[in-house]
């Protein structure tokens, strides 16, 4: 028999499900099930656009049988979904296709705590079976295919592919139970399981046991075989919410999402106006491992009229909103809506901005009704709001009321509006800064004189701050002002400053000369308290940090680099000193200043050599 190697990172993921995820290993029914409902969701899709489909009749099932009477108990799990063939087969439980998979494993800790919550976010799959199986056999026939398929693995390197015989269409999954698994060929502990994590799958999932009568004397009578519906088996979106619990939602999304946590809070919304939909959406409390990755897995699933559409459509929320989950159902929609169609498509244009809406007053509402819940929420999601913020026009300025930045003031996160409220009667900005760490944003010398004066500033340590807060501008009529940007503050300028400055300016226009084209300006600085330099960028000029990204993008090319300003502290004694230096001390200083100014900014540094040769000479 042709033996296959799984694919690496398969052999690793395999290996964490069964160290990691050992003491909740039950969920393996709730993956498989999940599995055999996408598989039918995407065969009943086929009767609908296809047309080797179309006349066929068919009725959607999952059917589970067990065998407790062999020497080595089995389980069975079989869908008549859409199957697989060949090619599916190993593409599909060969290797993970998943982005970012590598990345992913790289980063887990091996302590097996955390790295289950982590797998959690990953999704588990199909490969948690073998967390109680010695051994899995997949026999699956492609609909509309004669032949079948037999995938069989120990779930230790490697699997086998076969030709085998399956009368229908679908996929039949058989466990041969190991010690931990034996539990599972039991006719109560299935109903149970099922009960509690697939009920409500939308598709019938049927038990098949032996049913044993008894007589009148209690004796053993009559043995038979029977077979039990035992899952609600209701879209759950579609009932009325006065009919579900929390449970069942909280069931429902742990069943569908591949989960292993609760989700945060959900939203069950009808409506019932001109156009008609339903949406059950779902936030979870940690961000879904492939968040930052370009193809990341879109979260909501696309129904009309409680038929499966597309888990694939990126364009149903905005791209800012992609860590929510669940469903949206349309009355109203087509069908047979192709792609394509739904992206142009009005009815769905409306359902996208309404349901945006909703979420958006929802994440308001939870702001400021629910500290413990907002918490979660803004540690996990403030950077994809951030992103909305610069992406979503229509929705900025809700949107600017719930992003949260680090402060100069307080400890933790704080908003816009907080800082509004806290801010000084005279003061005319909001102030910020970006470029580094949260460390070096705080230790910055250009805060020295906003601390001085008791000016809150953000210390934007996002990566994307810089952009998102340039590119919003203003906060009501506040303007957003880098701190490392133009000129300063009003509030810093005075008197004091510029007598010292009228005071320092031959030094400075010397120090202008020795550094020639490697500088915009040199001025005299009204921020600096106890450094005696810093540099900023021109209002105009792309700031130091939007340089790195496009240097990071490959994309410098694309603009001229920014030239810094730098400026002196006038007070300072190094500054002050200078003013008998000789020419040769001078040219190093100004050199020297510049460099540590930038490496504090985290700036490209000119020229490395020539600033160690310099400094030593000025230590000599
Ligand atoms: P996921 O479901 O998160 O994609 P899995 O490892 O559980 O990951 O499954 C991998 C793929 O194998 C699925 O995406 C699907 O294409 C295929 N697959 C698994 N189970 C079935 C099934 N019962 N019928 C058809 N295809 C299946």
């Amino acid at each position: 028999m042709p033996k296959h190697e799984f694919q690496t990172e398969v052999s690793q993921l395999l290996h964490l499900i069964i160290h990691s995820l050992y003491s909740h290993k039950e969920i393996f029914l709730r993956e498989l099930i999940s599995n055999a409902n996408d598989a039918i969701d995407k065969f009943k899709y086929a009767t609908i656009t296809d047309d080797q489909f179309k006349q066929v009749t068919w009725s959607p099932r999952i059917d589970l049988r067990f065998d407790d009477t062999a020497s080595e108990r089995s389980l069975e799990i079989e869908d008549n979904g859409i199957g697989m063939n060949q090619t599916d087969l190993v593409e599909h439980l060969g290797t993970i296709a998943k982005s970012g998979t590598k990345s992913f494993l790289a980063g887990l800790s091996g302590d097996a705590k955390k790295d289950s919550n982590l797998i959690g976010q990953f999704g588990v799959g199909f490969y948690s079976a073998f967390m109680v199986a010695n051994r899995v056999e997949v026999v699956s026939r492609r609909a509309g295919e004669a032949e079948a398929w037999k995938w069989s693995s120990d779930g230790k390197g490697g699997y086998e592919l076969e030709p085998a015989s399956k009368d229908t269409q679908g996929t039949l999954i058989k466990l041969y139970l190991n010690e931990e698994g034996n539990e599972y060929a039991n006719r109560w502990q299935l109903e149970q399981l099922v009960k509690k994590y697939s009920n409500h799958i939308a598709f019938p999932i049927f038990l098949h046991f032996e049913k044993t009568e008894y007589g009148k004397d209690g004796a053993e009578n009559t043995k038979s075989q029977a077979i039990e519906q035992i899952n609600s088996a209701s879209a759950i979106w579609s009932r009325s919410k006065n009919d579900l619990k929390d449970e069942d939602y909280i069931e429902f999304f742990k069943s569908t999402s591949h989960s292993m946590d609760e989700p945060l809070f959900w939203l069950h919304n009808k409506a019932e106006g001109t156009i008609q939909y339903t949406s059950l959406l779902f936030v979870p409390k940690a961000a879904p491992f492939d968040l930052y990755h370009a193809n990341y897995k879109p979260g909501v699933k696309l129904y009309v009229r409680r038929v499966f559409i597309t888990d694939d459509d990126k364009e149903l929320l905005p791209t800012w909103l992609r860590f929510v989950q669940g469903v949206i159902d349309s009355e109203d929609l087509p069908l047979n809506v192709s792609r394509e169609i739904l992206q142009q498509n009005k009815i769905m244009k409306t359902i996208r901005t309404a349901t945006v809406k909703k979420l958006i007053s929802e994440f308001s509402r939870i702001a400021s009704d629910e500290k413990d819940t907002w918490n979660t929420f803004i540690l996990a999601f403030n950077r994809p709001l951030k992103e909305g913020l610069y992406q979503d026009f229509e929705n900025r300025d809700t949107l600017a009321e719930l992003v949260r930045f680090k402060s100069s003031k307080i400890e933790g996160l704080t908003g816009f509006a907080d800082y509004q409220a806290r801010m000084q009667a005279d003061q005319k900005a909001i102030y910020f800064i970006t470029g580094g760490t949260e460390n070096v944003l705080r230790a910055s010398p250009l805060l020295e004189a906003y601390r001085k004066k008791d000016i809150e500033v953000l210390i934007c340590d996002d990566e994307i701050d810089d952009i998102v807060i340039q590119g919003y501008g203003k906060y009501k009529d506040l303007e957003l002002k880098a701190v490392n940007r133009g000129d300063v503050a009003d509030e810093l300028k005075s008197e004091t400053n510029a007598k010292a400055a009228k005071k320092a300016a031959p030094i400075i226009n010397r120090i202008k000369t020795a550094l020639g084209d490697l500088v915009k300006d040199v001025k005299a600085s009204s921020r600096l308290l106890e450094s005696p330099a810093c540099v900023v960028t021109d209002d105009t000029d792309p700031t130091f940090q939007m340089q790195a990204m496009l240097r990071q993008m490959g994309r410098e090319s694309e603009m001229p680099a920014t030239k810094p300003i730098l400026e002196l502290n006038p007070n300072h004694p190094l500054i002050v000193g200078l003013k008998d230096a000789n020419d040769e001390t001078l040219d190093d200083t100004a050199h020297v200043l510049l460099v540590q100014s930038l490496l504090l900014e985290g700036a490209e540094i000119p020229d490395r050599v020539d600033f160690v040769r310099r400094l030593n000479r000025l230590l000599g």
